[in-house]
């Protein structure tokens, strides 16, 4: 019923904006991003001496001014390699090892596929197949590869990575326009080996052609030039696979505050039936103990981990690891990164085996009727000022409120692992994926699922 009236409210809403602002979408000329981005598939520790390249049509060959291609020659060949001559020179070569083209002095060596279509654009690198160019720069010993490639070709390969190809068309649609805010955000990010954005999970997974499908173009090409921005703004468009009941704030997971990255209610999600939505995990006391180690906090063997605060949404903020040599607090994100084997999310409870498991609460009465209550948190007003409780037993007498706090989550035996027990993927913050999924079965298209996650954000025409 109330899903039903805010469906409603949405349609109505929409009519409305629709007469004020053309489809919901704002035209904004102060926010400019390239149509074309450069993106880093080898680079550093991944560099080659050499790689082959295939294209159905041949290459012409050159050179790159920032995103813009200057082309000095056509290659006929279709297949070739690029390598290092004897003088350390990017050098294209035939598959008899001809020199065909050579970077003149360290500008690099570009190449770029002869097509006469959008299904010919296409060349593979080791086996690999991407649109766009190439361009290849001397490395250390090695060379790095750079695909520079039209935003929205970049787009085909990255939404299709992030989502399935078989969901709503309108999930889709609210993935690409994350995934372009992203790109847009993180221009130069890699500034330092001359692309913007890398190709892995530490930037947005792409691997060129390899998922495309009919509804990726569809959805990317609906939304071409669409950015979030808040404010004329464009937003930080952070995502995750899933959330549990609701998303989080951007200030208990990474400490800041962002307008519209807070908490808003995540129910379309469907926790309990998609893939990691609820999980559990048990590692032992030695495994816990090297995570800690190789997360840089050593604290010897791990005897107990406890966690000292929820987020209002229920996260884990604040988590105290006890070991036998010393004690660490970690905070926010830390929580969920130290165990990340089996924390899926900061969402979670954990209980050591050697814990009897029990529920603190006080004990109150108004002089007729006795009633628990479970306190969240314990504060003393002293002399002193404001302190927070950490005993096990208080007492207090003043006539009115008799007794007690007790603790029952006391160490009965020394723990030899932890179970962990949780809700969600993902840090939390921004649009949950599998919620997105959700509003779109439901009804709902890109813009109202943006709009949702992104408080206060609107959808803005940028090229
Ligand atoms: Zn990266």
């Amino acid at each position: 019923m109330k899903r039903k009236f805010k469906k409603t409210l949405c349609l109505l809403l929409s009519i409305l904006c629709s007469v004020a602002c053309i489809g919901g979408i704002t035209a904004n000329a102060e926010v400019s991003i390239p149509s074309v981005i450069k993106v880093g598939l080898f680079y550093g520790s991944n560099a080659k001496t050499s790689f082959g390249v295939s294209c159905e049509r041949g290459y012409y060959a050159g050179w790159f001014d920032d995103r813009d291609f200057k082309e000095d020659k056509i290659i006929e060949n279709t297949d070739i390699k690029i390598g290092l001559d004897t003088n350390g020179q990017v050098t294209a070569f035939d598959l008899n090892g001809n020199l065909l083209y050579q970077e003149s002095g360290n500008q690099g060596l570009g190449i770029s596929p002869i097509y006469t279509n959008f299904w010919e654009e296409r060349f593979s690198i080791d086996g690999t197949s991407y649109r766009g160019s190439l361009y290849f720069i001397k490395d250390g010993d090695g060379i790095a590869v750079i695909n520079i490639v039209d935003m929205d070709q970049y787009l085909y390969g990255v939404v299709s990575r992030e989502m399935s190809d078989t969901w709503p068309i309108e999930s889709l649609k609210a993935q690409a326009v994350c995934s372009r805010n992203y790109a847009a955000q993180n221009l130069n990010k890699h500034s330092a080996y001359g692309f913007d954005i890398c190709a892995n999970t530490h930037c947005q997974m792409y691997t060129g052609i390899e998922r495309e499908a009919q509804s990726i173009y569809d959805a990317v090409d609906a939304t071409r030039g669409q950015v979030l921005t808040y404010n004329g703004e464009l937003c930080k468009c952070y995502y995750s696979a899933s959330m549990g009941a609701t998303t989080e704030d951007v200030k208990y997971v990474w400490g800041n505050e962002v307008p519209y990255l807070v908490s808003v209610d995540n129910s379309y999600e469907d926790t309990e039936n998609i893939p990691n939505g609820v999980w559990s995990g048990v590692i032992t006391v030695d495994e816990a103990s090297t995570m800690m180690r190789n997360k840089g906090y050593d604290v010897g063997d791990v005897q107990k981990i406890e966690v000292l605060e929820y987020s209002p949404n229920g996260r884990v903020i604040k988590m105290r690891v006890t070991g036998n040599t010393a004690i660490k607090t970690l905070e926010r994100e830390a929580c969920r990164l130290v165990f990340s084997t089996v924390t899926k999310s900061q969402m979670f409870t954990v209980v050591g085996d050697g814990e009897a498991e029990g529920h603190a609460y006080v004990a109150v009465t108004d002089g007729q009727k006795l009633a628990r209550v479970r306190p969240g948190k314990l504060e003393l007003l002293t002399s002193v000022g404001r302190s927070e409780f950490q005993g096990e037993t208080l007492y207090t007498t003043n006539g009115r409120y008799q007794k007690t706090y007790q603790d029952s989550t006391e160490v009965s035996a020394a723990n030899k692992s932890f179970t962990f027990r949780g809700q969600g993927w993902g840090h939390g913050v921004g649009m949950s994926q599998y919620g997105a999924r959700g509003m779109a079965n439901a009804g709902y298209n890109y813009a109202d699922i943006l709009t949702h996650y992104f408080s206060g954000a609107e959808v803005t025409q940028v090229y």
